[in-house]
C-alpha cells in the first residue's frame, strides 16, 4: 500500500480537470484493505474510490481521501477445449485485458475494445459497445466489503446487471478488487452492431480485424481523452412513455428514439442536444465535442464547475425546447 499527501488529480481522472486529493491511498494488494480496515472506521463513507477516472466530473478544489486499486495482473483461472476462465486484477486497465484475450484468440470481450475502463470498474457500470456487455461474459466479481469486514464474492446472478447498471452501484462498502470473465475458444462473432455488420458483411472476421474495426469506429467518433479531456456520454438517453413519445413525434418529427421496452422508449440526448444547437459550442476552455453532441469536453484549462456550467445550461436549453429533462451519466462530485 501506497499513502500520499496532496496529490493532483488532474492526470487520474480523463477530464483532467485540476482537483487535489488530500490524501491519495493506492492498493497494491488484497491484505492492503485489511490493514486499512483496521485502521481507518468507515472508510467507506468517507473515501472516494477510483478507477481509472474516465466516469467523474470533479467540481471541487480537493477531496479528502482517495483510493485507487492498484492490483495488476491478468491469468487464467481454468480452461478446457472450448472455454477459458480469465482473473485480471481490478487495476488493470480493460483494454490491456481486451488485447490479452484476443491476442490469445478467446471470444468475448472484443466488441468493448478501447474503453477506458478499469477492470474493478467494468461489472459496476455493466460497460458496454457493439452489442455486447459486460454482463455477457461476467463470471465472478470478488470485492471487499468495509461493513462486514470480509472479503465477498458475487455471481452475475447476485448483481442484476442491466443497461450500464448492477447492483453494486447500491454497494459504497464494497471495494472491488479482481474479475473473472467466461470466454469461449471457437469463433462467436457478434457483428449484429450496424456499422460491424456493414463492414463484414457475409465475412467471418478474425477477432483482430473486429478489435481493430471497433477502436477505429471509435477513434473516428470520440475524442481520445489524452488528447482533449472527457468522459464519454455525459447525459443518459432519457426514457419516455409511448404518450409522451406521440407528443413528441408530433412536434417534432424527425426525433431520434429507440425501443427499450414494451412501452418505453429511449429518446437519443445527442439528438435532442445537436437539436439545440450546442454541438460544438465552446465558451473558455469547456465545450461540446465538434463530433459528438453528447460529450463534454475540457480545451485545457476548464474547472469541473466550468463544465457543470455548460452542462446546466444544456439541460435547461434542452428543457425548454423539447420538454424533456436530461440526466448527467457521470458522477458529478
Ligand atoms: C472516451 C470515453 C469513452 C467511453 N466509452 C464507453 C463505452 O463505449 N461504453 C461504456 O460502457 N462506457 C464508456 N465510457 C465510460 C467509462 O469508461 C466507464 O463508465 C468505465 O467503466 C469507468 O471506469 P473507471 O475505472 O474509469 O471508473 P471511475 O470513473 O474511476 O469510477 C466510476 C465509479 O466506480 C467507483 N469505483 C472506482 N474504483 C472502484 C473499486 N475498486 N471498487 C468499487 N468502486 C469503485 C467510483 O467511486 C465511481 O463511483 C467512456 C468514457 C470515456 C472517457
Amino acid at each position: 500500500m501506497k499513502i500520499k499527501n496532496n496529490v493532483s488529480l488532474r492526470d487520474k481522472h480523463t477530464f483532467h480537470c485540476e482537483c487535489y486529493a488530500e490524501t491519495f491511498i493506492e492498493i497494491d494488494e488484497e491484505d492492503d484493505l485489511i490493514l486499512l480496515d483496521r485502521n481507518f472506521s468507515e472508510i467507506y463513507q468517507k473515501a472516494f474510490f477510483i478507477g481509472e477516472g474516465s466516469d467523474i466530473l470533479i467540481t471541487k478544489n480537493s477531496l479528502p481521501l482517495v483510493i485507487h486499486c492498484n492490483i495488476n495482473f491478468i491469468k487464467i483461472v481454468e480452461e478446457d477445449l472450448n472455454k477459458v476462465i480469465v482473473c485480471a486484477g481490478g487495476g488493470t486497465k480493460w483494454d490491456d485485458l481486451v488485447d490479452y484475450c484476443v491476442n490469445n484468440n478467446w471470444w468475448g470481450v472484443e466488441n468493448l475494445s478501447g474503453i477506458p475502463s478499469s477492470c474493478a470498474v467494468a461489472p459496476i457500470q455493466n460497460i458496454g459497445a457493439y452489442g455486447v456487455e459486460f454482463a455477457d461474459v461476467a463470471y465472478r466479481i470478488y470485492g471487499y466489503n468495509f461493513k462486514t469486514h470480509k472479503f465477498e464474492i458475487f455471481t452475475p446472478n447476485d448483481l442484476s446487471f442491466s443497461y450500464r447498471k448492477s447492483k453494486l452501484q447500491q454497494m459504497p462498502e464494497i471495494f472491488v478488487t479482481k474479475i473473472e470473465i467466461l470466454l469461449n475458444k471457437n469463433p462467436q462473432p457478434n457483428l449484429s452492431y450496424k456499422d460491424l455488420k456493414n463492414k463484414f458483411q457475409d465475412k467471418n472476421p478474425s477477432l483482430q480485424e473486429i478489435r481493430n474495426t471497433v477502436l477505429e469506429i471509435r477513434d473516428n467518433k470520440i475524442p481520445q481523452p489524452d488528447k482533449i479531456g472527457n468522459a464519454g456520454s455525459f447525459f443518459k438517453n432519457p426514457i419516455c412513455s409511448k404518450n409522451e413519445l406521440e407528443i413528441l413525434t408530433k412536434k417534432f418529427p424527425d426525433i431520434c428514439f429507440f425501443k427499450y421496452s414494451d412501452d418505453k422508449f429511449k429518446i437519443s440526448a445527442a439528438w435532442l442536444i445537436e437539436k439545440a444547437g450546442w454541438k460544438g459550442y465552446r465558451e473558455g476552455d469547456a465545450g461540446v465535442s465538434t463530433s459528438h453532441s453528447l460529450i463534454l469536453v475540457n480545451y485545457g484549462n476548464a474547472t469541473g464547475q466550468d463544465i457543470l456550467n455548460l452542462a446546466n445550461k444544456i439541460i435547461d436549453s434542452v428543457k425548454n425546447i423539447f420538454d424533456v429533462k436530461l440526466e448527467p451519466e457521470v458522477k458529478i462530485l
